[in-house]
């Protein structure tokens, strides 16, 4: 497998420090407000890198944390007047709904901020033993100029930040690139008891503790979206490797694409959000899931209402002809082709493993034999399991695809029947108008050699 390392710039073939144990840690979400559809789709990337880990290697150990520490969480709790734990309690169950309808599997680790205080806090103390770090004024900070490679995963110049070109600015800090680890709370914010007095954790330190406490010193697999290149990364490579007397925190680090809108970056910040719910309420989670693989997860993806639609025609196509391969039975030993594993060992490329599975199930469609029906089935479910599609019972899916809610699945089958008693009378103008009464209503009735079928054409 190659999968392409922000740290070097290039794809190189990925190989585990312990087979036997591979460990992935994602960056995940703040959860202050529901997940939108840019935050959807690093969760989804990974989801399909676990997978397809999980098949080479007999233990996978992926953790994703969830933020529970922050001040715009601070902000939403005191404008509801509610303890923050309301609020993160509230948006992290709409991150499970939501990451659930995509078919995003859980994964192995999901730690909380609130509950690894301790490891933070020691991870601190000995950033300052060692001399990276230092307290002043109720705040520690990270001593950027204590470790010469700051700055080489994001390839940004370290004079340039301790000179403070980009960087905020405060009396407190020895140098201006220097952030924040500890930050003291005032009594009427959250806060935890520290050697530095009452307060909470800057941000990066959280991910370098919690990555260290479930999954080691040094890990095979970082990723987040692009954003989070700098400054996260970079400073949680910095406390990391300087924690850990210079052992590398990384081996492999991995970064999506941005999501846009209109060709404009998805962000709360610029307000052009479309949370993941909204979307939901219109469209099956299996179809938003496939719009997001449609792209290489490096590369940024336009999202717009095209996009979806396609998806959920391609899904029409794949799950048609496991509808009319219904009654074969999959053979048992068939196993997704080599090409389109292939395309998948290539840095995850999703767009050229869809074309793969598009052939096989055009082959599908066109197979005659029982034996050929039974291998290319079995073949485009395994296929479809790595990408976490094609697992629900075809007609469940053609039902929920009408999810418009115009036309019950039985009215449809009433009315395909009308239309077939039409036909066989030979009242074709009573026929043709079911026809179109149907698919006024959404509804696209087909008929081919294994009978009248019918899908929904939003
Ligand atoms: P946040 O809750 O903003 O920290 O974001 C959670 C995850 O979503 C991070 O990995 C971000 O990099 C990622 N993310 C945020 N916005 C987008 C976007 N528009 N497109 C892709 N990924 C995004
Ligand atoms: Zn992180």
């Amino acid at each position: 497998m190659q999968l392409h390392n922000t740290a070097s710039g290039r794809k190189e073939p990925f190989v585990p420090q312990n087979p036997e144990r591979v460990t992935m840690y994602v960056c995940g979400p703040t959860v202050y407000s529901y997940a939108h559809i840019g935050n959807a789709r690093p969760a989804v990337v990974f989801d399909v890198l676990a997978r397809l880990l999980r098949r080479r290697y007999p233990r996978v150990d992926y953790a994703r944390n969830i933020t529970d520490i922050d001040d715009k969480i601070n902000a939403a709790a005191a404008k509801e007047g509610v303890e923050i734990g309301v609020i993160t309690a509230r948006f992290a169950a709409a991150y499970h709904e939501d990451l659930a309808a995509l078919g995003v599997a859980p994964t192995d680790f999901e730690p909380r901020v609130t509950e690894h205080l301790p490891q933070i806090i020691s991870m601190i103390e000995r950033l300052i033993a060692s001399k990276h770090a230092y307290a002043a004024e109720a705040h520690v900070l990270f001593s950027v100029a204590s470790y010469p490679d700051y700055g080489q995963l994001s390839k940004r110049d370290p004079r340039e930040l301790l000179a403070g070109a980009r960087v905020e600015v405060a009396p407190y800090k020895k140098d201006a690139g220097d952030f924040v680890l500890w930050k003291p709370s005032p009594p009427e914010l959250p806060g935890w008891d520290s050697p530095w007095g009452r307060g909470r954790p800057g941000w990066h330190i959280e991910c370098s503790a919690m990555a260290e406490a479930l999954l080691g010193d040094t890990i095979d697999i970082h990723g987040g979206g692009h954003d989070l290149v700098f400054p996260h990364h970079e400073n949680e490579r910095a406390q990391s490797t300087c924690a850990h007397g210079g052992a590398v925190f990384s081996r492999y680090w991995l970064h999506n694409g941005f999501l846009t809108m209109d060709s404009e970056k998805m962000s709360k910040s610029i307000g052009n959000v479309l949370l993941v719910r909204e979307i939901l309420k219109h469209a099956p989670g299996e179809a938003v899931r496939l719009a997001l693989l449609t792209g290489h997860y490096r590369q940024p993806l336009d999202w717009n209402d095209e996009a979806l639609a396609d998806a959920r025609r391609k899904l029409d196509r794949l799950y048609g002809a496991l509808r009319d391969t219904a009654d074969v039975a999959p053979a048992t030993d068939a196993v997704a082709p080599d090409a389109f594993l292939a395309a998948l060992d290539d840095d995850l490329n999703t767009p050229a493993a869809l074309a793969e599975l598009f052939e096989l199930a055009r082959a599908l469609n066109k197979a005659e034999s029982a034996d050929d029906k039974a291998r290319l089935r079995a073949q485009l479910l395994d296929a479809g399991s790595v990408l976490g599609i094609l697992q629900a019972d075809p007609a469940a899916w053609f039902s929920h695809s009408t999810a418009a809610g115009s036309v019950s699945n039985e009215e449809i089958d009433r009315l395909v029947a009308q239309r077939a008693e039409a036909k066989k009378a030979r009242n074709f103008a009573e026929s043709d108008r079911i026809r179109d009464e149907l698919k006024a209503r959404g509804i696209l009735i087909e008929d081919s050699a294994q009978g009248t079928r019918w899908r929904s054409i939003n």
